[in-house]
């Protein structure tokens, strides 16, 4: 190619802002939906037959009127909602008793692959928007870009690349290993010792493309390591992860079991707490005082609880704690709900199977959540954590992520787990 060619390319590629731009964004012909119902998740009401005008990636119209002169997509007999959103997924694999073994024999670009397969599984299911708390070698952040510059599909991603740990602790990419494959990781691969290494594992993810930080608070249920929930950072750790955190416009997550390691990272300033499992009374205030998000995960405790009595499913380590932490997390729900602590809708999906991310709402609701705040909790709630009001509503100027299930999940919340319509960013992926 002739060096002025390449030229011209590169500057129309630059006006245009993209090389590769598949999605429906360019195309501004409407495309009308016909919804027997649609969830007004603001209100959290249920509202009659509605006609909705997607433009691009835009929801352009919301009206009671019949359009005239267009062809409608027929949803008459179904219920339409905001594409769903899940604070906690681990898109590159998915928990079986090969899982530890495959930490040595697969590849980057593995998981890199498996990661856009079950990318597809979660946006089939409804969910549109997912935030991955954690992988291996980035693998997410390249599948949210590929998805972005449209080269593959999946859900809308916000990922933190490498989660951030200290030595020995829960996210410590070595623990279980022998001496020769233990080595000595620092910040860059997310194991840090002092605040002059937070703040290098911060600026070395943002470097790396992450939207966000996560941050291994206590010890976990699936670390070969000994304690499930003692606290793993100190004060100050906590405190400068989330201050160079802010200095590029980053939240925090934080994993937590044990109350400690909690209350420091809420009293840090931490944006969410994933899990959970043993909060205390104390603890939900401190949420409450400080406006800390609590992101569940019952279904991976429930997953946990139940593969930690098959024998060689985990390893001898996880055991004990799969199944002292795994039937805790509902309970634990039922109580932070009743104190009123701010819940957004998340998994661990990559615990338990991708796709079924829409059994959390139906533990949620049998722990006393009435089935329209489930609802909310993941799309105006998560739309609210995420700093993103383009998404989780489905209202004129909106994002055009819309989903669509046969009869009324508030009469029956399980309704969920079977989405038939799936529309992101204006584009349907399931009719
Ligand atoms: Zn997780």
């Amino acid at each position: 190619m002739h060096t002025n060619r390449l030229t011209k390319l590169l500057i129309t590629s630059l006006i245009l802002g993209t090389f590769s731009q598949v999605s429906t964004a360019e195309d501004k012909e409407s495309t009308w939906l016909h919804c027997g119902q649609v969830i007004d998740t603001e209100e959290g009401e249920v509202l009659g037959q509605h006609f909705i005008e997607v433009k691009g990636n835009t929801i352009a119209r919301v009206s009671k009127t019949k359009p005239q002169n267009n062809s409608l997509v027929d949803l008459s007999d179904k219920t339409c909602l905001p594409g769903l959103m899940d604070m906690h997924v681990h898109l590159e694999g998915e928990m079986n008793p090969k899982s530890y073994i495959e930490g040595f024999t697969l590849n980057p670009s593995d998981l890199a692959l498996r990661a856009q397969h079950f990318g597809m599984k979660t946006l089939m299911a409804g969910f549109t928007t997912v935030r991955n708390p954690g992988d291996t070698a980035n693998v997410t952040i390249a599948l949210r870009n590929a998805i972005n510059q449209g080269y593959v599909d999946g859900p809308r991603i916000y990922s933190a690349g490498k989660s951030i740990a200290t030595t020995g602790g829960h996210a410590d990419p070595t623990n279980g290993t022998n001496a020769k494959l233990m080595g000595d990781p620092g910040p860059k691969q997310g194991v840090i010792n002092s605040t002059d290494d937070a703040k290098k594992a911060v600026r070395q993810r943002y470097k790396d493309g992450a939207d966000f930080i996560k941050i291994t608070a206590t010890g976990g249920v699936l670390s070969l390591a000994k304690s499930g929930q003692n606290p793993q950072f100190t004060d100050e750790e906590v405190k400068a992860v989330i201050e160079a955190a802010k200095d590029y416009g980053m939240h925090v997550a934080a994993h937590a079991h044990g109350s400690e390691g909690m209350l420091r990272a809420i009293e840090a300033g931490i944006t969410s707490i994933e899990h959970g499992t043993y909060m205390t009374e104390e603890v939900m205030d401190a949420m409450k005082d400080n406006g800390t998000y609590y992101v569940p995960t019952i279904i991976a405790g429930k997953f946990v609880a139940e593969k930690a009595e098959i024998d060689g499913f985990f390893p001898e380590i996880v055991r004990p704690k799969a199944r002292a932490v795994g039937p805790q997390i509902q309970n634990t729900f039922a109580k932070a709900y009743d104190e009123g602590v701010k819940i957004a809708f998340g998994t661990d999906s990559g615990v338990s199977a991708h796709g079924d991310n829409a059994k959390e709402f139906q533990y949620m609701v049998e722990a006393g959540m009435p089935p329209m705040e489930a609802i909310q909790s993941a799309t105006v709630t998560t739309a609210e954590l995420l700093k993103n009001d383009n998404i989780g509503a489905i209202k004129e100027g909106k994002m055009a992520d819309i989903i669509a299930v046969e009869g009324n999940p508030v009469e029956d919340i399980t309704i969920l787990q079977n989405v038939s319509f799936v529309m992101k960013d204006g584009k349907i992926y399931k009719q």
